[in-house]
């Protein structure tokens, strides 16, 4: 549903949210942003197997994982880790 408008992936752009549709490219982008093997990948600056498979699974790029990073306000707040 690329595209479509998702309540989820608005509101976590706004705030710490913490729902994901499985249907929506945004979410699952999101939901792999989250994940450790992003974080691993993130600080030895390439891709990990762990963090290709996920991408695998989740069908989503590293392009859009990126993209959902940056917009993701999960994190960004000063009582989330
Ligand atoms: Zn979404």
């Amino acid at each position: 549903m690329k595209g479509d408008y998702c309540h989820d992936c608005a509101r976590a752009k706004t705030e710490p949210w913490m729902l994901f549709q499985s249907s929506c490219d945004g979410c699952r982008a999101r939901m792999v942003a989250r994940s450790p093997a992003f974080d691993e990948s993130r600080r030895s600056g390439k891709l990990t197997p762990a963090y290709r498979s996920l991408l695998a699974v989740a069908l989503v790029s590293h392009d859009e994982v990126k993209a959902a990073a940056a917009e993701d306000a999960t994190g960004k707040g000063p009582c989330l880790a």
